[in-house]
């Protein structure tokens, strides 16, 4: 019988593909034209032959982890600004700072986030920011895939949220489908307080017009949260909802505080929410109730948000925070057990991004974006149970190698597509830049 040629083979390893298949101990992966054409047992596999294997062997393949909120160019900021309040850390800090950025800044930021998050073995995320362009250039260059949407803020000055608004849509339009169809692109109006009614109103129709979705915070501050409540006599959630803002292409970063009748609307409109516990934590925020939110309905991704508030971008460490806060807040072991996280950073997150038809796990025809874990580590041994050994034991350096779209972006820890010592040197450059002027 003749062999069928693929692109790659990972051959030897234990698999994880978090899909109806289960857990499969001596494994095989075949990928062909960016997309996995074989997953499962080495003994059931069909002759294959490819030019590029890889040796899984002591290796765990996974899904890529998929980072569902975070605005990469402020790995800049990452140290700045400790021990603040989200007020004083965004209006004495960050928006002045952000305020001095150039295009180049947010490009050798993005960079940097670019190159942490493969070495953490995340292999798409949802981004916002200003020179979003800038970030796509990066995450063509880096070879990650990508959710991107251009930032939009008002702040009381209408002209100025008119043209960031027209921009927004204009990148979404462009960038749509860009790095070989990597990259897809949604609207992100900053939050309930920094846009107005009108300007939300006029974010809704643009992005049904464009049919793309919106990233939004939601609920994070609770002074906001309180502070929409008086002057509107309704929580965040309602407001969105009597502005007909919220539907199924809505990502909701946070969402924190928000009542019973909050998650019921956004379970009833089919709103993703994202979940970022250690920034969450680190701004002294609260902590989102996600067991209630995935039992009212609500599809829940995993995010970091920013490294200026994180303060990395590791999503293994997100994943571990998350379920120790669902059991100290409910007091309850067994609030959000590893597997439900791990299905956060992987079938979930590719849900809340609309991506599940793509990636988030490993399945014949999905893209093939993989990761493998090298499971020949003492934080790893025994290996009892694998998902809480993932989620509790793991860290992001104890991902291998990791491939997106077929491409293999870091082998053996050695990233491919940049060269780090000249992203790290350059991030750092732009950052003390920009502190000077
Ligand atoms: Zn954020």
């Amino acid at each position: 019988m003749r062999s069928e040629e693929v692109d790659l083979i990972i051959k030897n390893c234990a698999i994880l593909p978090m899909s109806r298949l289960g857990m499969v101990k001596e494994g095989l992966i075949a990928v062909k034209d960016g997309a996995v054409s074989y997953v499962g047992d080495a003994v059931s596999a069909p002759e294959l032959r490819a030019e590029n294997v890889l040796e899984g062997q002591g290796k765990l393949a996974m899904p890529g982890l998929i980072n569902c909120h975070t605005h990469l160019a402020m790995t800049l900021f990452r140290g700045l600004a400790e021990d603040a309040t989200l007020k004083t850390w965004l209006s004495e800090t960050i928006w002045p700072l952000e305020a001095k950025l150039r295009p180049q800044d947010v490009y050798a930021g993005s960079l940097l986030g670019c190159l942490e998050m493969i070495r953490n073995g995340v292999t798409c995320f949802a981004d916002m920011y200003f020179y979003e362009h800038k970030v796509a250039e990066a995450v063509e260059k880096a070879g990650l895939r990508a959710v991107l949407a251009s930032g939009i803020l008002e702040v009381s000055d209408w002209g100025r949220s008119e043209k960031m608004l027209k921009e927004a849509v204009g990148f979404a339009k462009r960038y749509r489908g860009y790095a070989d169809g990597r990259i897809t692109t949604s609207l992100g109006p900053h939050t309930v307080f920094a846009c107005s009614e009108e300007l939300l109103v006029k974010v809704r129709e643009k992005a049904s017009q464009a049919d793309v979705g919106i990233h939004i915070h939601i609920a994070e501050s609770k002074e906001m949260a309180e502070k929409i409540g008086r002057e509107s006599s309704s929580s965040e959630v309602e407001l969105l909802e009597k502005l007909g803002f919220l539907a199924d292409d809505v990502l909701a970063a946070h969402c924190i505080h928000l009542t019973h009748e909050d998650m019921a609307i956004l379970a009833k409109r089919g709103v993703k929410v994202v979940h970022n516990p250690v920034a969450n934590l680190k701004l002294a925020q609260g902590v989102a109730k996600v067991k209630e939110l995935m039992d009212a309905g609500v599809t829940v991704g995993l995010g970091t948000d920013g490294a200026a508030s994180n303060n990395s971008l590791d999503m293994f460490e997100s994943m571990k925070v998350a379920a120790l806060i669902q059991k100290a807040i409910s007091g309850d072991p067994s609030a959000l057990p590893s597997k439900k996280v791990l299905e956060m950073a992987t079938v979930r997150g590719a849900k809340a991004l609309g991506l599940e038809e793509k990636v988030g796990s490993l399945e014949v025809g999905k893209r093939a974006d993989i990761i493998l874990i090298d499971l020949k580590k003492p934080n790893l041994t025994p290996l009892h149970d694998l998902c809480a050994s993932l989620v509790y034991s793991a860290h992001g350096y104890d991902v291998d190698s990791v491939i997106v779209d077929g491409e293999v972006l870091m082998e053996n820890r050695e990233v491919k597509t940049l060269d780090e010592e000249a992203v790290m040197e350059k991030a750092q450059d732009a950052a003390f830049s920009l502190l000077k002027r």
